[in-house]
């Protein structure tokens, strides 16, 4: 089975990963794909995020990292997904995926969307937390990759 875990990923950080890695679990291949929201005002092109996500999950045959424009449930059925994942940090996650999966599946009957919850030491973590300390300088040793680190403050803070 192939799921299909979308995201801005700008950038990735830990709790996207331990997803990853949880989901990779559950199925055959899981396509992690980036979106381009240009209204999220992205720190990150899609190539440098494509490119922190690879370097953080390493060389996997069941993990593909790609780009994606356009809806996602086209692109789901195109790479012939069964499903969507998606991680739930709080009930402030819940609405908007609870509205995003009732439209993808009016879209898309047959495209199902799994929700998997966040491992609980990263409940608080998301890209513009990261996005924020770095920024000001502040530490974001354990809320990234570790291989990825020095690259993400390098851009954040203009090095
Ligand atoms: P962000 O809200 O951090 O900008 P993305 O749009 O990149 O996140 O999120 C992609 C997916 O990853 C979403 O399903 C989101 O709920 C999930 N996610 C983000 N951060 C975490 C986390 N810390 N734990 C679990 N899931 C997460």
């Amino acid at each position: 089975m192939i799921l299909v875990y979308p995201g801005s990923f700008d950038p990735i950080t830990n709790g996207h990963l331990d997803i990853i890695t949880r989901a990779a679990c559950i199925c055959d291949k899981l396509i992690v794909a980036v979106g381009n929201n240009e209204n999220k005002k992205p720190a990150f092109t899609v190539e440098e995020r494509i490119d922190l996500i690879k370097a953080s999950v390493g060389n996997r045959e069941d993990i593909k990292v790609t780009g994606f424009t356009g809806l996602l449930a086209d692109f789901a059925k195109r790479e012939g997904a069964r499903a969507v994942i998606k991680g739930l940090r709080a009930m402030s996650d819940f609405e908007y995926e609870f509205q995003m999966a009732l439209l993808n599946k009016t879209l898309e009957p047959d495209l199902e969307t799994l929700f998997m919850m966040t491992s609980v030491h990263y409940s608080y973590l998301s890209s513009s937390a990261v996005k924020e300390i770095a920024r000001n300088g502040g530490n974001i040793d354990g809320l990234v990759p570790e291989c990825i680190k020095d690259r993400i403050v390098e851009k954040l803070t203009c090095r």
